[in-house]
């Protein structure tokens, strides 16, 4: 299953090129939202992975 490996280390790269440590979620317009809300799951949010400092200055590179 080396191939699942591969997967899974691409997803791990921010759109910067580091490593990503987070996951932020994105809804339907771009918009990084905060974590208090936690609903509506299926929308049309997507999680995107960013390194720690990308998540901080909330920079999903969209
Ligand atoms: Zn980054």
């Amino acid at each position: 299953m080396a191939w699942a490996d591969e997967i899974k280390e691409i997803k791990t790269i921010c759109h910067c090129g580091k490593k990503a440590t987070m996951n932020a979620r994105i809804d339907g317009s771009g918009q990084m939202e905060s974590s208090g809300e936690q609903i509506e799951i299926g929308g049309n949010e997507r999680y995107v992975s960013l390194c720690r400092e990308c998540f901080y200055s909330e920079n999903t590179g969209l």
